[in-house]
């Protein structure tokens, strides 16, 4: 019969930050018995079941037998069940998100600290001591898993050996970063004092999860990206935490760094434009859809997604269909778009000059995935080419010749202004024409069509 705790001779007081199995487990170890496997079955369900009338069987008979409701625990495990995943569709890919239960894990040095299980081990990505910077143990040397049903009196595996003598090693930083997120996140009270709210990177430990389970989203759009075949991440692991650093500023300057690497030996393109299927394509749209989940993600995680479409934005079409080439900074855009309307000056005296009012864009710019835009586009890099590499106007005289006539812009337009104009002329003539003219501008500047 189970006996409630209430009725055992020693009676431990609940530390801060334990957590409830470990100090049901104590309870019972401290009046040398094992814990009841009814108990173990209670706890582990509280834990994990997505069953909400489940769940609140279990507490009460948790609460029965340990003659304690705790409200935090209440809170936490019956109410917002904040670790457990819901059932629908789109939480596919969510099953790290669920406590654990039989699997104990604890860290060897809080143990001879603070003599008590907490809490914090039992929250899914927490597999390092956030103090501590270890790897959490979940094994003896015997070879035996540690589990609650198994938990020897005093925090001894079966084999007796004191679980505070486990051997651990230093966990690598990304996942020391993401247990430190996961606890300053949780709310739960550390017996060494509270944990450093610089590490939050959402409201609530909610809130976090849905960060982490985006950014799990966004490594392995990266991985695509950046075309290093790395094993996917089947739960956010390492290259999750990475992401963490110098939250969420860091993330910003990493996927920018990403595609700056992955775009830097194709020097000749100012702009690029992107099918949906391009994998730089898939990141960007991620990042730009981020602002959907407006009411999941938070705010300064949303602003730093956008900042990085931002920075690629052109003047002449929307971001990310069509970017700027990553790989040049502000600088170098910016003097390729000004040696480009300087050369362009030299053109000006064969170009035919238009009298009657401008012609307006037979293809607005927005219409990006035809034919026409990507011959635009590459006779637009191929001319900055061209004057950023000093090519002799001359050479472009009967390119000059065939372009649509246009009213010539004042020399001072600034560079934005200039290619808008240009691309805007471009968008007046036939796809024909416009193969003509790309084909002149191939032959001038002595390339083929192809290589461009
Ligand atoms: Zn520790
Ligand atoms: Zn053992």
């Amino acid at each position: 019969m189970l006996l409630e705790l209430a009725g055992y001779p020693l009676r431990p007081t609940r530390q801060p930050g334990e957590s409830l199995a470990g100090f049901v487990s104590r309870h019972f170890g401290t009046n040398g018995h094992w814990m009841p496997e009814a108990l173990h079955r209670a706890l582990s369900t509280l834990y994990r079941s997505e069953d909400a009338s489940a769940r609140e069987e279990a507490w009460e008979l948790i609460c029965s037998l340990t003659g304690q409701a705790s409200l935090a625990d209440r809170q936490i495990w019956v109410e917002e069940r904040f670790t457990l995943p819901e059932a629908a569709p789109r939480r596919k890919g969510r099953h790290w998100q669920r406590a654990y239960s039989s699997k104990v894990r604890v860290c060897p040095y809080c143990l001879v600290e603070h003599g008590v299980h907490l809490a914090i081990w039992e929250l899914p990505l927490v597999d390092a001591c956030p103090r501590h910077g270890c790897l959490l143990v979940h094994r003896c040397e015997c070879g035996n898993e540690l589990t609650w049903p198994g938990m020897g009196p005093d925090w001894t595996c079966r084999c007796g050996k004191p679980l505070s003598s486990l051997p651990t090693r230093p966990a690598p930083k990304s996942l020391r970063l993401l247990a430190q997120t996961v606890a300053a996140a949780s709310g739960l009270p550390s017996p060494c004092g509270s944990s450093n709210s610089a590490e939050r990177i959402a409201n609530n430990l909610r809130q976090t999860y849905e960060v982490l389970f985006w950014l799990q989203g966004l490594v392995a759009l990266i991985a695509e990206t950046s075309r290093i075949p790395v094993p996917l991440e089947h739960r956010p692991g390492r290259r999750v935490g990475y992401l963490l650093r110098d939250w969420p500023d860091g993330m910003e300057v990493r996927v920018r760094r990403l595609l700056r690497f992955r775009y830097r030996h194709d020097q000749n393109s100012l702009v690029l434009l992107l099918d949906d299927a391009h994998p730089t394509k898939r990141l960007l749209d991620y990042l730009a859809n981020s602002g959907k989940l407006a009411s999941v993600l938070p705010a300064d995680l949303l602003q730093s997604a956008r900042a990085v479409i931002e920075h690629l934005g052109s003047p002449i079409g929307p971001a990310p269909t069509l970017i700027f080439n990553p790989a040049l900074s502000i600088s170098e855009r910016q003097q390729r778009l000004t040696s480009l309307r300087d050369w362009w000056s030299d053109l000006r005296d064969w170009m035919e000059v238009e009298d009657a009012p401008t012609v307006a864009p037979s293809s607005p710019s927005l219409y990006l995935d035809s034919l026409d835009a990507r011959f635009r586009m590459q006779l637009i890099n191929l001319l900055v080419n061209a004057a950023r590499t000093g090519i002799s106007p001359q050479c472009f005289r009967r390119f000059a010749v065939v372009w649509p006539p246009a009213r010539p812009l004042p020399a001072n337009a600034s560079p934005e202004v200039f290619i808008q104009t240009l691309d805007a002329q471009l968008r007046t003539v036939s796809t024909m024409h416009l193969q003509y003219i790309y084909e002149l501008a191939c032959h001038a500047a002595g390339v083929t069509g192809a290589s461009v």
